[in-house]
């Protein structure tokens, strides 16, 4: 070891220091700031509705089902054109995810024949108490848009006979 090692090792540590001054930090300043995800990013679930505001589960438990981590429970009640949820005969009067078993595989979206449910960009997920990482059906549902009525919905007998919409191409 030469005597001038150690200077030569401070001015490389210096000169480290001295380049990372000038580069893009890369650092988010969250919660004000928040990082954009990615495309193929999986986060808290989301369940939607159709334009007209009624709800796109049929709550068929097929999510349920395919869930590998039993996260997902579906309880399911009959709909009548007096008091309809959903198109079709049934529609979720009970749907919770618990968001402490889920792992995020998103199997749950993979298995949903209507498209009703998807995991979203939202990974704000804390919770202080277990019985908090329950998130209900009121919790996971988009809102009404402002064009459409709030479920239940009175609506025109032999209108909204299938649970599953026609798609232009099912094997999308
Ligand atoms: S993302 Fe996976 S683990 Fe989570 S609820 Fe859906 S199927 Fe279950
Ligand atoms: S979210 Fe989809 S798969 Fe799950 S119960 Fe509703 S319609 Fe069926």
């Amino acid at each position: 070891m030469s005597a001038l090692d150690p200077a030569v090792e401070l001015a490389r540590g210096l000169w480290v220091t001295l380049k990372s001054m000038f580069e893009k930090p890369v650092t988010y300043q969250y919660p004000e700031e928040k990082r954009e995800v990615r495309k193929r990013f999986r986060g808290r679930h989301e369940l939607h509705r159709y334009e007209n505001g009624l709800e796109k589960c049929i709550g068929c438990s097929l999510c349920a089902a395919a869930c590998p981590s039993d996260a997902i429970f579906v309880e399911a009640a009959e709909n009548t054109d007096e008091k309809r949820f959903s198109p079709g005969e049934r529609y979720a009067s009970t749907y919770e995810i618990n968001m402490l078993r889920c792992i995020y595989c998103g199997y749950c979206e993979d298995a949903c024949p209507t498209e009703a449910i998807t995991l979203g960009d939202n990974y704000e997920l804390s919770f202080y108490d277990r019985a908090s990482a329950i998130y209900t059906k009121d919790m996971l549902l988009d809102p009404v848009p402002a064009s459409a009525m709030l479920t239940p919905q009175k609506t025109e007998t032999g209108v909204f006979t299938r649970s599953v919409p026609e798609m232009e191409n099912p094997k999308d």
